[in-house]
């Protein structure tokens, strides 16, 4: 491509709201096969409400509210972030943790009031020993086969509850999907999340590839996969866990109203946080070089 053309390129991206670092990343934009969305946050609004509170047996909801909420008032996770709210709205001010630590990719841990307790992914308790009782298993389950997120809330050696999070589609994500189909692309969707969830988001846009239950530190490993394979991979992002996935990835996108670790790790900046700028930007790429060729 002449270096006119890359310029025209660039700039037509910046005002479509796609910006692109430097005129080589239009060579690899045109050449991507494959494109790996991240769930929250680039799929999904990632803006999260608690919509059920459920506690074990002789164990108070404001109890269950007071500790999960106390821990999670410590995380900036956006599921922690809905819980803390809706806690502090139903039994006011939460008390600071002692011993706070973050497990990344599975929830929160530490003292409150007295009581080491924990809040996140159903293995995080597990690696304490504590397990779910049949009530909160199937409570769980049943949030989960409502594509919503369930977390766990556990203190002294037992889970005492589930929190029930719910994250929403953007409702632009449906078409970007169906825009990346027709221009021959494989979506892929990529989460720390459950199963049940990713793939119940997955059908809702219209993805048929989901790769669920990654640890933070594992996504990259998934796009090195992926280009094992002979892919060339694009990766779609919004947060901190995604930075050395969009590094690692042959085209890296992030959202521009997701965390700076992200966007400097990408090659391209999508300034709107709509999706469909993933496709507009493959489209521009394919038409900038396509000429030339
Ligand atoms: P994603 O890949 O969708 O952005 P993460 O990797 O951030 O998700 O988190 C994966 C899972 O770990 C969450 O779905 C949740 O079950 C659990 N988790 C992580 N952080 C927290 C937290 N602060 N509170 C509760 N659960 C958490
Ligand atoms: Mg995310």
């Amino acid at each position: 491509a002449t270096p006119t053309a890359l310029l025209v390129g660039t700039g037509r991206g910046a005002q479509l709201g796609i910006l692109i670092k430097g005129p080589e990343v239009l060579e690899s934009t045109r050449k991507v096969d494959t494109v790996v969305l991240d769930k929250t946050g680039t799929v999904t609004t990632g803006r999260m409400t608690l919509t059920d509170v459920i506690a074990a047996d002789g164990i108070g909801r404001a109890q269950l509210l007071r500790l999960g909420g106390a821990l999670e008032h410590a995380s900036e996770h956006p599921i922690a972030q809905a819980i803390a709210k809706a806690a502090t709205q139903e039994v006011g001010p939460l008390p600071t943790p002692e011993d706070f630590a973050n497990v990344a990719g599975k929830g929160v841990q530490g003292m409150v009031e007295g009581h080491a307790g924990l809040v996140g992914r159903e293995s995080l308790l597990a690696d304490w020993g504590q397990h779910l009782t049949p009530d909160l298993a199937a409570a769980k389950a049943d949030a989960e086969a409502r594509g919503r997120t369930a977390v766990v809330v556990g203190w002294d050696g037992q889970a005492r509850g589930v929190l029930v999070v719910a994250d929403t589609v953007k409702p632009t994500s449906v078409q970007a999907v169906r825009q990346l189909k027709a221009l021959g692309l494989t979506p892929v969707l990529l989460t720390g999340d459950n199963r049940a969830v990713a793939e119940q988001i997955a059908a809702e846009v219209g993805i048929d590839q989901v790769i669920a239950e990654v640890l933070p530190q594992d996504k990259v490993d998934v796009i090195t996969r992926l280009q094992g394979e002979g892919k060339v991979v694009a990766m779609v992002g919004d947060g901190v866990n995604d930075a050395a996935a969009l590094a690692q990835a042959d085209l890296g996108l992030a959202m521009g109203t997701g965390t700076d670790v992200a966007i400097e790790a990408a090659d391209i900046t999508l300034v709107r946080g709509d999706l469909r700028s993933a496709a507009d930007a493959i489209r521009l790429a394919r038409k900038t070089l396509g000429t030339i060729r």
